[in-house]
Protein backbone atom coordinates (compact mmCIF):
# COMPACT_ATOMS: atom_id res chain seq x y z
CA UNK A 1 0.00 0.00 0.00
CA UNK A 2 1.13 3.13 -0.72
CA UNK A 3 1.60 5.93 2.28
CA UNK A 4 2.13 9.31 1.33
CA UNK A 5 5.02 10.91 3.44
CA UNK A 6 4.69 14.50 4.12
CA UNK A 7 8.18 16.29 5.89
CA UNK A 8 7.64 18.77 8.56
CA UNK A 9 10.34 20.27 11.21
CA UNK A 10 8.54 19.86 13.80
CA UNK A 11 5.19 17.94 14.82
CA UNK A 12 2.72 18.24 17.90
CA UNK A 13 0.77 15.54 18.70
CA UNK A 14 -2.35 16.79 19.97
CA UNK A 15 -4.44 20.33 19.97
CA UNK A 16 -4.50 20.90 23.85
CA UNK A 17 -3.13 23.80 26.02
CA UNK A 18 0.16 22.69 26.13
CA UNK A 19 1.02 21.87 22.54
CA UNK A 20 -0.95 24.85 21.03
CA UNK A 21 1.10 27.01 23.50
CA UNK A 22 3.98 25.30 22.23
CA UNK A 23 3.42 25.64 18.63
CA UNK A 24 2.09 29.35 19.04
CA UNK A 25 5.90 30.60 20.94
CA UNK A 26 8.24 28.03 19.15
CA UNK A 27 6.70 29.92 15.70
CA UNK A 28 7.28 33.09 17.06
CA UNK A 29 11.09 32.47 18.83
CA UNK A 30 11.68 31.40 14.94
CA UNK A 31 9.71 34.53 13.03
CA UNK A 32 11.66 36.77 16.06
CA UNK A 33 15.02 34.93 15.45
CA UNK A 34 14.89 35.52 11.61
CA UNK A 35 13.78 39.24 11.70
CA UNK A 36 16.41 39.50 14.30
CA UNK A 37 19.07 37.70 11.64
CA UNK A 38 17.67 39.82 8.38
CA UNK A 39 18.14 43.56 10.66
CA UNK A 40 21.92 42.83 11.42
CA UNK A 41 20.53 42.69 15.00
CA UNK A 42 21.62 38.79 15.75
CA UNK A 43 24.67 37.10 13.84
CA UNK A 44 24.18 33.92 12.55
CA UNK A 45 22.31 32.09 9.87
CA UNK A 46 18.40 32.60 9.84
CA UNK A 47 16.00 29.75 10.46
CA UNK A 48 14.24 29.60 7.22
CA UNK A 49 10.69 28.37 6.88
CA UNK A 50 10.08 25.86 9.98
CA UNK A 51 7.42 23.92 9.01
CA UNK A 52 5.50 23.29 11.96
CA UNK A 53 2.23 20.93 12.27
CA UNK A 54 -0.53 20.44 14.99
CA UNK A 55 -2.37 16.95 14.72
CA UNK A 56 -5.60 16.85 16.83
CA UNK A 57 -8.02 13.61 16.66
CA UNK A 58 -11.30 15.39 17.51
CA UNK A 59 -13.14 17.49 15.18
CA UNK A 60 -12.58 20.67 15.21
CA UNK A 61 -9.76 21.75 17.91
CA UNK A 62 -10.89 22.07 21.58
CA UNK A 63 -13.32 19.40 20.79
CA UNK A 64 -12.00 16.95 23.25
CA UNK A 65 -11.42 19.39 25.98
CA UNK A 66 -13.03 19.13 28.54
CA UNK A 67 -12.01 20.55 31.99
CA UNK A 68 -12.94 22.24 35.23
CA UNK A 69 -11.87 25.05 35.10
CA UNK A 70 -10.41 27.70 37.48
CA UNK A 71 -7.48 29.16 35.62
CA UNK A 72 -4.11 29.93 37.54
CA UNK A 73 -3.20 32.69 34.73
CA UNK A 74 0.34 32.93 35.40
CA UNK A 75 1.37 30.81 32.18
CA UNK A 76 -0.95 31.95 29.60
CA UNK A 77 -0.03 35.76 30.92
CA UNK A 78 3.58 34.86 30.27
CA UNK A 79 2.56 33.23 26.79
CA UNK A 80 0.53 36.30 25.74
CA UNK A 81 0.86 39.24 28.16
CA UNK A 82 -2.46 40.92 26.82
CA UNK A 83 -4.82 37.53 26.59
CA UNK A 84 -7.54 39.78 27.55
CA UNK A 85 -7.24 42.63 25.37
CA UNK A 86 -7.33 39.95 22.44
CA UNK A 87 -9.97 38.34 23.14
CA UNK A 88 -8.98 35.41 25.33
CA UNK A 89 -12.55 33.84 26.15
CA UNK A 90 -12.60 33.80 29.62
CA UNK A 91 -16.03 33.50 32.10
CA UNK A 92 -15.71 35.16 34.99
CA UNK A 93 -12.32 36.47 37.17
CA UNK A 94 -12.93 34.26 40.80
CA UNK A 95 -15.26 36.19 42.88
CA UNK A 96 -15.85 34.57 46.08
CA UNK A 97 -14.29 31.14 47.06
CA UNK A 98 -16.68 28.79 48.85
CA UNK A 99 -15.46 25.24 50.97
CA UNK A 100 -18.02 22.93 51.61
CA UNK A 101 -18.21 19.88 53.73
CA UNK A 102 -21.28 17.78 52.83
CA UNK A 103 -22.53 15.18 55.58
CA UNK A 104 -25.55 12.64 54.08
CA UNK A 105 -28.17 16.13 55.00
CA UNK A 106 -26.58 19.44 55.54
CA UNK A 107 -23.73 21.20 54.04
CA UNK A 108 -21.42 22.66 56.15
CA UNK A 109 -19.71 26.08 54.84
CA UNK A 110 -16.03 25.62 56.34
CA UNK A 111 -14.98 29.71 58.21
CA UNK A 112 -11.78 29.42 56.18
CA UNK A 113 -11.05 28.44 52.78
CA UNK A 114 -7.71 26.03 52.93
CA UNK A 115 -5.32 28.24 50.65
CA UNK A 116 -4.60 25.36 47.76
CA UNK A 117 -8.70 26.46 47.31
CA UNK A 118 -8.27 29.82 47.45
CA UNK A 119 -8.71 31.02 43.88
CA UNK A 120 -8.38 34.87 44.03
CA UNK A 121 -6.59 36.58 40.79
CA UNK A 122 -7.83 33.04 38.93
CA UNK A 123 -10.31 32.92 36.11
CA UNK A 124 -13.50 30.40 35.52
CA UNK A 125 -12.57 29.41 31.86
CA UNK A 126 -14.47 26.84 29.48
CA UNK A 127 -11.00 25.28 28.52
CA UNK A 128 -12.99 24.18 24.96
CA UNK A 129 -13.53 27.87 24.31
CA UNK A 130 -10.19 28.99 25.74
CA UNK A 131 -8.12 25.77 23.44
CA UNK A 132 -10.35 26.93 20.22
CA UNK A 133 -9.48 30.60 20.81
CA UNK A 134 -5.25 29.56 21.16
CA UNK A 135 -5.73 27.48 18.29
CA UNK A 136 -7.02 30.36 16.18
CA UNK A 137 -4.11 32.55 17.75
CA UNK A 138 -2.06 30.13 16.42
CA UNK A 139 -3.53 29.80 12.42
CA UNK A 140 -3.04 33.20 12.48
CA UNK A 141 0.59 33.43 13.15
CA UNK A 142 0.59 30.53 10.63
CA UNK A 143 0.90 27.32 12.34
CA UNK A 144 -0.55 24.85 10.16
CA UNK A 145 -3.22 22.49 12.52
CA UNK A 146 -4.95 19.58 11.05
CA UNK A 147 -8.15 18.26 13.11
CA UNK A 148 -9.31 15.01 12.73
CA UNK A 149 -5.95 13.85 12.42
CA UNK A 150 -4.82 11.25 15.09
CA UNK A 151 -1.66 10.02 15.89
CA UNK A 152 -1.79 6.24 15.25
CA UNK A 153 1.53 5.32 15.46
CA UNK A 154 5.05 6.75 16.31
CA UNK A 155 7.63 6.13 13.39
CA UNK A 156 11.00 4.82 14.59
CA UNK A 157 14.57 4.68 12.96
CA UNK A 158 16.53 1.57 13.61
CA UNK A 159 18.43 3.24 16.97
CA UNK A 160 14.86 3.81 18.11
CA UNK A 161 15.07 7.58 17.18
CA UNK A 162 11.27 8.76 17.16
CA UNK A 163 10.90 10.06 13.68
CA UNK A 164 7.37 11.03 13.22
CA UNK A 165 3.89 9.85 13.54
CA UNK A 166 1.32 8.00 11.24
CA UNK A 167 -1.99 8.89 11.20
CA UNK A 168 -4.71 6.96 11.82
CA UNK A 169 -6.44 5.25 8.44
CA UNK A 170 -9.69 6.43 7.40
CA UNK A 171 -12.68 4.07 5.44
CA UNK A 172 -12.18 0.98 6.84
CA UNK A 173 -15.71 -1.28 8.21
CA UNK A 174 -16.11 -3.00 11.31
CA UNK A 175 -14.23 -5.91 9.61
CA UNK A 176 -11.12 -4.37 8.67
CA UNK A 177 -12.08 -3.97 4.83
CA UNK A 178 -11.41 -1.18 3.04
CA UNK A 179 -14.32 1.23 1.80
CA UNK A 180 -14.96 2.87 -0.82
CA UNK A 181 -13.57 6.35 1.21
CA UNK A 182 -10.38 4.43 1.76
CA UNK A 183 -7.60 6.57 2.42
CA UNK A 184 -4.45 5.37 4.48
CA UNK A 185 -3.20 7.62 7.05
CA UNK A 186 0.34 9.94 6.26
CA UNK A 187 3.29 9.39 7.90
CA UNK A 188 4.23 13.00 9.13
CA UNK A 189 8.01 12.68 9.62
CA UNK A 190 9.71 15.15 11.66
CA UNK A 191 13.20 16.38 13.49
CA UNK A 192 11.00 16.67 16.92
CA UNK A 193 7.61 15.38 17.87
CA UNK A 194 5.64 16.59 20.54
CA UNK A 195 3.21 14.93 22.44
CA UNK A 196 0.69 16.28 24.24
CA UNK A 197 -1.97 13.85 24.72
CA UNK A 198 -3.58 15.14 27.72
CA UNK A 199 -3.74 12.06 30.30
CA UNK A 200 -3.06 8.27 29.58
CA UNK A 201 -1.99 9.21 26.28
CA UNK A 202 -2.34 6.56 23.67
CA UNK A 203 1.18 7.22 21.93
CA UNK A 204 2.75 8.20 24.71
CA UNK A 205 1.85 5.13 27.08
CA UNK A 206 3.67 3.05 23.92
CA UNK A 207 6.86 5.36 23.90
CA UNK A 208 7.15 5.15 27.53
CA UNK A 209 6.74 1.48 27.80
CA UNK A 210 9.32 1.18 24.55
CA UNK A 211 11.89 3.18 26.10
CA UNK A 212 11.42 2.68 29.72
CA UNK A 213 10.67 6.26 30.49
CA UNK A 214 9.08 5.46 33.61
CA UNK A 215 12.20 3.64 35.37
CA UNK A 216 12.72 4.39 38.95
CA UNK A 217 9.71 6.58 38.72
CA UNK A 218 6.05 5.66 40.55
CA UNK A 219 3.20 4.85 38.71
CA UNK A 220 0.99 7.35 37.19
CA UNK A 221 -1.99 7.04 39.45
CA UNK A 222 -5.19 9.29 37.66
CA UNK A 223 -8.93 10.53 38.86
CA UNK A 224 -12.13 10.97 36.98
CA UNK A 225 -14.15 13.74 36.81
CA UNK A 226 -17.48 13.64 35.66
CA UNK A 227 -19.09 17.10 34.63
CA UNK A 228 -22.59 18.29 33.76
CA UNK A 229 -23.73 22.28 32.80
CA UNK A 230 -26.73 23.53 33.81
CA UNK A 231 -29.25 26.20 32.71
CA UNK A 232 -30.81 27.60 36.05
CA UNK A 233 -33.96 29.51 35.55
CA UNK A 234 -32.57 32.63 37.34
CA UNK A 235 -29.58 34.30 39.08
CA UNK A 236 -29.54 31.92 42.32
CA UNK A 237 -26.07 31.37 41.53
CA UNK A 238 -23.74 34.21 41.02
CA UNK A 239 -21.14 34.06 38.15
CA UNK A 240 -17.88 34.15 39.16
CA UNK A 241 -18.05 31.86 42.44
CA UNK A 242 -16.63 29.02 43.33
CA UNK A 243 -17.43 26.09 45.07
CA UNK A 244 -15.57 23.10 46.22
CA UNK A 245 -17.13 20.65 48.23
CA UNK A 246 -15.94 17.55 50.19
CA UNK A 247 -17.43 14.35 51.87
CA UNK A 248 -20.65 12.94 50.64
CA UNK A 249 -21.21 10.89 48.33
CA UNK A 250 -17.64 9.90 48.45
CA UNK A 251 -16.88 7.38 51.00
CA UNK A 252 -14.32 7.98 53.76
CA UNK A 253 -11.68 5.77 51.96
CA UNK A 254 -12.49 7.07 48.42
CA UNK A 255 -10.50 10.01 47.09
CA UNK A 256 -12.88 12.50 45.87
CA UNK A 257 -14.73 15.87 45.89
CA UNK A 258 -17.33 18.16 43.96
CA UNK A 259 -17.45 21.40 41.97
CA UNK A 260 -19.78 23.97 41.38
CA UNK A 261 -19.00 27.03 39.25
CA UNK A 262 -20.80 29.99 38.11
CA UNK A 263 -20.41 30.67 34.21
CA UNK A 264 -22.20 33.30 32.28
CA UNK A 265 -25.81 33.47 31.42
CA UNK A 266 -27.06 31.24 33.98
CA UNK A 267 -24.78 28.27 33.38
CA UNK A 268 -23.75 26.24 36.16
CA UNK A 269 -20.89 24.16 35.57
CA UNK A 270 -20.70 21.08 38.08
CA UNK A 271 -18.92 18.01 38.55
CA UNK A 272 -17.49 15.15 40.75
CA UNK A 273 -14.21 13.93 40.78
CA UNK A 274 -13.43 10.06 42.03
CA UNK A 275 -9.56 8.74 42.38
CA UNK A 276 -9.23 5.82 40.07
CA UNK A 277 -7.32 3.80 42.95
CA UNK A 278 -10.53 3.57 44.87
CA UNK A 279 -11.49 0.02 46.40
CA UNK A 280 -15.35 -0.93 46.24
CA UNK A 281 -15.36 -2.87 43.05
CA UNK A 282 -19.01 -1.84 42.60
CA UNK A 283 -17.81 1.93 42.51
CA UNK A 284 -19.48 3.73 39.75
CA UNK A 285 -17.86 7.15 38.95
CA UNK A 286 -21.13 8.23 36.82
CA UNK A 287 -23.26 6.64 39.74
CA UNK A 288 -21.17 8.58 42.44
CA UNK A 289 -22.16 12.17 40.67
CA UNK A 290 -25.50 11.53 40.26
CA UNK A 291 -25.84 10.96 44.13
CA UNK A 292 -23.74 14.02 44.54
CA UNK A 293 -26.79 16.30 42.87
CA UNK A 294 -29.15 14.29 45.30
CA UNK A 295 -27.73 16.27 48.14
CA UNK A 296 -30.76 18.42 49.81
CA UNK A 297 -28.09 21.42 48.88
CA UNK A 298 -27.38 20.51 45.78
CA UNK A 299 -30.54 19.50 44.27
CA UNK A 300 -31.92 22.60 45.55
CA UNK A 301 -29.43 24.66 43.38
CA UNK A 302 -30.87 22.61 40.10
CA UNK A 303 -34.18 22.73 41.00
CA UNK A 304 -36.11 23.82 38.25
CA UNK A 305 -32.80 24.28 35.79
CA UNK A 306 -32.04 21.79 32.64
CA UNK A 307 -28.88 19.85 31.82
CA UNK A 308 -27.61 20.89 29.10
CA UNK A 309 -23.90 19.29 28.50
CA UNK A 310 -22.27 16.20 29.45
CA UNK A 311 -18.57 14.84 29.67
CA UNK A 312 -16.11 13.04 31.26
CA UNK A 313 -12.60 12.93 31.19
CA UNK A 314 -10.05 11.50 33.50
CA UNK A 315 -6.86 13.65 35.50
CA UNK A 316 -3.52 12.78 36.55
CA UNK A 317 -2.75 13.17 39.80
CA UNK A 318 0.59 10.99 40.73
CA UNK A 319 2.83 14.36 40.68
CA UNK A 320 6.29 14.75 41.46
CA UNK A 321 7.32 11.21 42.06
CA UNK A 322 5.43 9.84 38.88
CA UNK A 323 6.65 12.32 35.93
CA UNK A 324 7.99 10.34 33.21
CA UNK A 325 11.47 11.49 31.43
CA UNK A 326 9.99 13.72 29.40
CA UNK A 327 12.58 13.43 26.39
CA UNK A 328 14.27 11.16 24.00
CA UNK A 329 15.82 11.08 20.71
CA UNK A 330 13.01 13.14 18.39
CA UNK A 331 10.71 13.51 20.94
CA UNK A 332 9.10 15.55 24.24
CA UNK A 333 6.20 15.28 26.26
CA UNK A 334 4.48 18.03 27.69
CA UNK A 335 1.39 19.05 29.97
CA UNK A 336 -1.14 16.02 31.01
CA UNK A 337 0.82 13.86 29.44
CA UNK A 338 4.43 14.46 31.21
CA UNK A 339 2.18 14.56 34.81
CA UNK A 340 2.56 17.96 35.10
CA UNK A 341 -1.00 18.36 36.94
CA UNK A 342 -0.95 20.13 40.35
CA UNK A 343 -3.51 17.59 42.47
CA UNK A 344 -3.98 19.27 45.32
CA UNK A 345 -5.40 22.16 43.48
CA UNK A 346 -6.43 19.92 40.39
CA UNK A 347 -4.81 22.83 38.09
CA UNK A 348 -2.80 21.97 35.15
CA UNK A 349 -3.88 24.27 32.47
CA UNK A 350 -0.88 26.45 33.58
CA UNK A 351 1.96 24.07 33.76
CA UNK A 352 0.27 22.64 30.16
CA UNK A 353 0.92 26.08 28.63
CA UNK A 354 4.33 26.66 30.42
CA UNK A 355 5.87 23.06 29.59
CA UNK A 356 4.79 24.15 26.06
CA UNK A 357 6.25 27.23 26.29
CA UNK A 358 9.72 25.69 27.62
CA UNK A 359 9.40 22.73 24.98
CA UNK A 360 9.42 25.46 22.41
CA UNK A 361 12.19 27.15 23.77
CA UNK A 362 14.56 23.93 23.65
CA UNK A 363 13.10 22.72 20.16
CA UNK A 364 14.79 26.11 18.93
CA UNK A 365 17.78 26.21 20.55
CA UNK A 366 18.00 22.03 18.95
CA UNK A 367 16.77 24.01 15.37
CA UNK A 368 19.96 26.41 15.97
CA UNK A 369 22.24 23.54 16.44
CA UNK A 370 20.77 21.06 13.99
CA UNK A 371 20.89 18.78 17.11
CA UNK A 372 17.56 16.86 17.90
CA UNK A 373 18.89 13.65 20.12
CA UNK A 374 17.84 12.70 23.46
CA UNK A 375 21.28 14.66 24.91
CA UNK A 376 20.08 17.83 23.48
CA UNK A 377 16.64 17.82 24.41
CA UNK A 378 17.43 17.13 27.81
CA UNK A 379 17.28 20.55 27.74
CA UNK A 380 13.63 20.80 27.88
CA UNK A 381 13.39 18.60 31.12
CA UNK A 382 15.82 20.22 33.11
CA UNK A 383 13.88 23.64 32.41
CA UNK A 384 10.62 21.94 33.96
CA UNK A 385 13.14 21.67 36.77
CA UNK A 386 14.49 25.30 36.68
CA UNK A 387 10.61 26.85 36.34
CA UNK A 388 7.88 27.27 38.55
CA UNK A 389 6.39 23.54 37.31
CA UNK A 390 8.67 21.04 39.42
CA UNK A 391 8.62 23.26 42.75
CA UNK A 392 5.40 23.56 42.81
CA UNK A 393 4.82 19.96 41.78
CA UNK A 394 7.70 19.12 44.97
CA UNK A 395 5.62 20.90 47.02
CA UNK A 396 2.55 18.81 47.16
CA UNK A 397 4.78 15.80 46.28
CA UNK A 398 2.60 13.53 49.24
CA UNK A 399 -0.57 15.38 48.57
CA UNK A 400 -2.03 12.22 47.03
CA UNK A 401 -0.38 9.63 48.88
CA UNK A 402 -2.02 11.04 52.14
CA UNK A 403 -5.37 9.96 51.32
CA UNK A 404 -4.30 5.92 51.35
CA UNK A 405 -4.98 6.14 54.75
CA UNK A 406 -8.93 7.72 54.56
CA UNK A 407 -9.98 10.98 53.93
CA UNK A 408 -8.79 12.24 58.14
CA UNK A 409 -5.60 11.75 57.68
CA UNK A 410 -5.07 12.43 54.00
CA UNK A 411 -6.58 15.66 55.44
CA UNK A 412 -4.31 16.06 58.38
CA UNK A 413 -1.12 15.29 55.84
CA UNK A 414 -2.23 17.90 53.17
CA UNK A 415 -2.55 20.01 56.61
CA UNK A 416 1.04 19.14 57.40
CA UNK A 417 2.27 19.50 54.18
CA UNK A 418 1.82 22.98 53.97
CA UNK A 419 3.83 24.15 56.68
CA UNK A 420 6.46 21.77 55.61
CA UNK A 421 6.99 22.39 51.97
CA UNK A 422 5.69 19.11 51.03
CA UNK A 423 7.98 16.69 53.28
CA UNK A 424 6.07 14.03 55.40
CA UNK A 425 7.07 12.00 57.76
CA UNK A 426 5.83 8.27 59.46
CA UNK A 427 2.49 6.87 58.84
CA UNK A 428 2.33 10.02 56.47
CA UNK A 429 5.37 9.49 54.78
CA UNK A 430 5.14 8.99 50.82
CA UNK A 431 5.56 4.99 49.87
CA UNK A 432 5.85 3.73 46.30
CA UNK A 433 2.05 3.86 44.58
CA UNK A 434 1.05 1.36 43.21
CA UNK A 435 -1.19 0.99 39.63
CA UNK A 436 -4.64 2.86 40.47
CA UNK A 437 -6.28 -1.05 39.13
CA UNK A 438 -4.47 -3.00 41.91
CA UNK A 439 -6.30 -1.13 44.68
CA UNK A 440 -9.41 -2.40 43.97
CA UNK A 441 -10.66 -5.30 46.02
CA UNK A 442 -12.38 -8.14 44.61
CA UNK A 443 -16.71 -8.56 45.53
CA UNK A 444 -15.90 -11.53 48.31
CA UNK A 445 -12.92 -9.22 49.80
CA UNK A 446 -15.16 -6.28 49.74
CA UNK A 447 -17.95 -8.31 51.39
CA UNK A 448 -19.84 -8.28 48.60
CA UNK A 449 -22.48 -10.66 47.66
CA UNK A 450 -23.02 -10.96 43.90
CA UNK A 451 -22.76 -7.78 42.01
CA UNK A 452 -26.31 -6.02 42.91
CA UNK A 453 -25.18 -2.66 42.67
CA UNK A 454 -28.08 -1.48 45.37
CA UNK A 455 -25.40 -2.71 47.90
CA UNK A 456 -23.37 0.62 46.71
CA UNK A 457 -26.35 2.93 45.22
CA UNK A 458 -29.39 1.48 47.41
CA UNK A 459 -32.04 4.67 45.96
CA UNK A 460 -30.37 5.88 43.12
CA UNK A 461 -32.95 6.42 40.62
CA UNK A 462 -32.48 8.05 37.57
CA UNK A 463 -35.18 10.52 37.09
CA UNK A 464 -34.32 12.23 34.04
CA UNK A 465 -34.70 15.83 35.48
CA UNK A 466 -32.05 15.49 38.38
CA UNK A 467 -30.46 12.58 37.64
CA UNK A 468 -29.65 10.99 34.31
CA UNK A 469 -28.40 7.15 33.11
CA UNK A 470 -25.50 6.97 31.60
CA UNK A 471 -26.74 6.74 27.80
CA UNK A 472 -29.00 10.14 28.43
CA UNK A 473 -25.66 11.87 29.64
CA UNK A 474 -23.89 10.43 26.66
CA UNK A 475 -26.50 12.16 24.58
CA UNK A 476 -25.56 15.57 25.94
CA UNK A 477 -21.96 14.94 25.15
CA UNK A 478 -22.64 15.39 21.25
CA UNK A 479 -20.47 12.04 20.92
CA UNK A 480 -19.88 10.64 17.23
CA UNK A 481 -18.26 7.83 15.62
CA UNK A 482 -19.02 6.14 12.16
CA UNK A 483 -20.30 3.09 13.55
CA UNK A 484 -18.78 1.05 10.69
CA UNK A 485 -15.29 1.07 11.79
CA UNK A 486 -13.47 -1.82 14.01
CA UNK A 487 -13.35 -0.97 17.32
CA UNK A 488 -11.18 0.83 19.18
CA UNK A 489 -11.41 -0.16 22.32
CA UNK A 490 -9.66 -3.45 22.10
CA UNK A 491 -10.00 -5.96 24.50
CA UNK A 492 -7.03 -8.54 24.35
CA UNK A 493 -8.69 -11.54 25.95
CA UNK A 494 -12.63 -11.60 26.13
CA UNK A 495 -12.97 -15.09 27.71
CA UNK A 496 -11.76 -13.44 30.84
CA UNK A 497 -14.99 -11.22 31.03
CA UNK A 498 -17.52 -13.96 31.60
CA UNK A 499 -15.56 -16.06 33.53
CA UNK A 500 -13.04 -14.60 35.64
CA UNK A 501 -13.39 -10.87 36.00
CA UNK A 502 -17.70 -11.46 36.08
CA UNK A 503 -16.75 -13.98 39.55
CA UNK A 504 -14.18 -11.39 40.73
CA UNK A 505 -14.78 -7.82 39.91
CA UNK A 506 -18.83 -8.24 38.80
CA UNK A 507 -17.31 -6.83 35.54
CA UNK A 508 -15.95 -3.19 36.94
CA UNK A 509 -16.07 -1.96 33.14
CA UNK A 510 -19.84 -1.57 33.01
CA UNK A 511 -19.51 0.80 35.82
CA UNK A 512 -16.32 2.41 35.08
CA UNK A 513 -16.98 3.71 32.58
CA UNK A 514 -18.94 6.94 32.39
CA UNK A 515 -20.45 6.35 28.56
CA UNK A 516 -21.95 2.79 29.15
CA UNK A 517 -19.71 1.37 26.29
CA UNK A 518 -19.10 -2.13 28.17
CA UNK A 519 -22.14 -4.11 28.33
CA UNK A 520 -22.52 -7.92 29.34
CA UNK A 521 -25.00 -9.34 27.42
CA UNK A 522 -26.57 -12.73 27.31
CA UNK A 523 -25.34 -14.68 24.35
CA UNK A 524 -28.91 -15.65 22.56
CA UNK A 525 -30.45 -18.02 24.85
CA UNK A 526 -27.62 -20.04 25.83
CA UNK A 527 -27.58 -18.41 29.82
CA UNK A 528 -23.94 -17.37 28.80
CA UNK A 529 -22.89 -13.40 29.10
CA UNK A 530 -20.64 -11.85 26.79
CA UNK A 531 -18.83 -8.40 26.52
CA UNK A 532 -20.34 -6.14 24.00
CA UNK A 533 -18.20 -3.17 23.11
CA UNK A 534 -20.78 0.11 22.29
CA UNK A 535 -17.51 1.86 21.03
CA UNK A 536 -19.66 4.68 19.22
CA UNK A 537 -20.69 5.75 23.21
CA UNK A 538 -17.06 6.32 23.87
CA UNK A 539 -15.88 10.19 25.36
CA UNK A 540 -12.31 9.52 25.27
CA UNK A 541 -11.79 9.71 28.79
CA UNK A 542 -9.34 6.77 28.50
CA UNK A 543 -10.84 5.31 32.30
CA UNK A 544 -10.90 1.87 30.82
CA UNK A 545 -6.88 1.74 29.77
CA UNK A 546 -6.36 3.20 33.35
CA UNK A 547 -9.00 0.95 35.86
CA UNK A 548 -9.27 -2.49 34.09
CA UNK A 549 -8.06 -4.97 36.89
CA UNK A 550 -6.59 -7.43 34.37
CA UNK A 551 -5.06 -4.43 31.92
CA UNK A 552 -6.03 -6.19 29.35
CA UNK A 553 -8.10 -3.12 27.53
CA UNK A 554 -6.32 -0.96 25.13
CA UNK A 555 -7.86 2.54 24.18
CA UNK A 556 -6.12 3.63 20.49
CA UNK A 557 -7.10 6.25 18.43
CA UNK A 558 -10.59 5.66 16.26
CA UNK A 559 -11.22 7.27 13.12
CA UNK A 560 -10.73 11.38 13.18
CA UNK A 561 -13.41 13.24 14.14
CA UNK A 562 -14.83 10.87 15.61
CA UNK A 563 -15.49 11.61 19.62
CA UNK A 564 -17.02 14.26 21.63
CA UNK A 565 -17.80 17.67 20.91
CA UNK A 566 -17.60 19.48 24.55
CA UNK A 567 -18.94 22.78 23.40
CA UNK A 568 -18.54 25.21 26.37
CA UNK A 569 -17.50 22.36 28.45
C1 LIG B 1 -12.61 17.12 35.25
C2 LIG B 1 -11.38 17.97 35.16
C3 LIG B 1 -11.31 19.16 35.87
C4 LIG B 1 -10.17 19.95 35.77
N1 LIG B 1 -10.15 21.15 36.41
C5 LIG B 1 -9.11 21.97 36.24
C6 LIG B 1 -9.11 23.28 36.78
O1 LIG B 1 -10.09 23.71 37.40
N2 LIG B 1 -8.03 24.05 36.57
C7 LIG B 1 -6.94 23.62 35.88
O2 LIG B 1 -5.96 24.37 35.74
N3 LIG B 1 -6.90 22.37 35.37
C8 LIG B 1 -7.96 21.55 35.51
N4 LIG B 1 -7.94 20.32 34.94
C9 LIG B 1 -6.73 19.86 34.25
C10 LIG B 1 -6.57 20.48 32.87
O3 LIG B 1 -7.73 20.35 32.11
C11 LIG B 1 -5.39 19.82 32.17
O4 LIG B 1 -4.26 19.92 33.00
C12 LIG B 1 -5.08 20.42 30.81
O5 LIG B 1 -6.19 20.34 29.97
C13 LIG B 1 -3.89 19.70 30.19
O6 LIG B 1 -3.66 20.19 28.91
P1 LIG B 1 -2.92 19.27 27.82
O7 LIG B 1 -2.73 20.13 26.63
O8 LIG B 1 -1.75 18.64 28.43
O9 LIG B 1 -3.93 18.09 27.49
P2 LIG B 1 -5.46 18.08 27.03
O10 LIG B 1 -6.16 19.30 27.46
O11 LIG B 1 -5.98 16.77 27.48
O12 LIG B 1 -5.39 18.10 25.43
C14 LIG B 1 -4.89 17.00 24.71
C15 LIG B 1 -5.40 17.08 23.27
O13 LIG B 1 -4.71 16.09 22.51
C16 LIG B 1 -5.64 15.38 21.69
N5 LIG B 1 -5.07 14.04 21.45
C17 LIG B 1 -4.83 13.08 22.36
N6 LIG B 1 -4.24 12.01 21.77
C18 LIG B 1 -4.11 12.31 20.47
C19 LIG B 1 -3.58 11.60 19.36
N7 LIG B 1 -3.01 10.40 19.49
N8 LIG B 1 -3.63 12.20 18.13
C20 LIG B 1 -4.17 13.44 17.98
N9 LIG B 1 -4.70 14.15 19.01
C21 LIG B 1 -4.65 13.60 20.24
C22 LIG B 1 -6.92 15.37 22.52
O14 LIG B 1 -8.05 15.13 21.70
C23 LIG B 1 -6.89 16.77 23.14
O15 LIG B 1 -7.49 17.71 22.27
C24 LIG B 1 -9.07 19.51 35.00
C25 LIG B 1 -9.16 18.33 34.27
C26 LIG B 1 -10.31 17.57 34.34
C27 LIG B 1 -10.42 16.32 33.52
Amino acid sequence: MERETLDFDVVFVGAGPANLSGAFHLNRLIKAHNDAVANGQKAGPALGDIEIAVIEKGSTVGAHILSGAVMDPRALRELMPDFEEQGAPLESPVKEDFFLYLTAKQAIRSPITPPPLKNHGYYIVSLNRLTAWLGEKCEEAGVNIFPEFPGAELLFDDSDRVVGVRTGDKGIDKDGKKKANYEPGVDLRAKVTVLGEGPRGSLTKKLIERLGLDEGKERQVYSIGVKELWELPDDRYPVGRVTHTLGFPSDTQTYGGGWIYGMQNRILNIGYVTGLDYRDPLLDPHAEFQRYKTHPYIAKLLEGGKMIRYGAKTVAIGGYFAMPRTFADGVLITGDSAGLLNSQRLKGIHSAIKSGMLAAESIFQALLDQDFSATQLKGYEQSLQDSWIVPELRKVRNFHAGFKRGRWLGIVNAGLQFFTGGRAWGIFDHEKAQAGHLEMKKLSAYGYRGDRLEQRYDGLKFDGKLTFNKVTDVYHAAVGHDEDQPAHLHVLDTNICATRCAEEYANPCQRFCPAAVYEMVDEGGTGKKRLQINFSNCVHCKTCDIMDPYQIINWVTPEGGGGPDYKGM
